[in-house]
């Protein structure tokens, strides 16, 4: 069983979720090949730091002060290790996040999750701050669809 997913970034960054400010880790090991793919660094598996709950537990606290949010982009595909980071991020009263690729993830993950991107990105269609866009960014607290706000008015 896995018990922890490689990243091979984190930053802090108010754009992926709306009205929070989140801790962002960018997994590897993405399986899916969307064509025009924008971060294909993040398709090897074994590259990237190790993020187990210890390491999510200590990156909380430092940023304490600072983070409303974590949000994991991908990682759908380590459920059991992307399921203790999501309970060890709610244990610390933030909200979490997952942006996946698919159009539909696992329930055993979903029940973790206050906000959820679906979606693979389509060239033609382009990403959440397209109109055109065939992704979607709920929040899962409301059901509220919140794509409108990644889009220029
Ligand atoms: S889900 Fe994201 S990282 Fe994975 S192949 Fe598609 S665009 Fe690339």
């Amino acid at each position: 069983m896995d018990c922890y997913l490689r990243y091979i970034c984190h930053s802090v960054g108010v754009l992926e979720v709306p009205d929070e400010i989140s801790l962002i880790y960018h997994v590897s090991g993405c399986p899916l090949r969307c064509q025009g793919c924008h971060s294909a660094d993040l398709r090897n598996p074994a590259m990237g730091e190790v993020l187990d709950e210890d390491a999510l537990l200590a990156s909380l606290c430092r940023y304490r002060d600072l983070a409303t949010c974590v949000c994991f982009l991908g990682g759908e595909w380590h459920q059991n290790a992307l399921v203790g980071l999501l309970e060890v991020a709610r244990s610390q009263g933030v909200a979490t996040c997952l942006y996946s690729g698919l159009a539909n993830v696992d329930d055993r993950i979903v029940e973790h999750l206050d906000y959820l991107k679906l979606g693979p990105f389509i060239p033609s269609r382009g990403g959440l701050d397209s109109p055109k866009t065939n992704q979607v960014f709920l929040d899962l607290r409301s059901g509220e669809n919140l794509t409108h706000r990644f889009q220029r008015a």
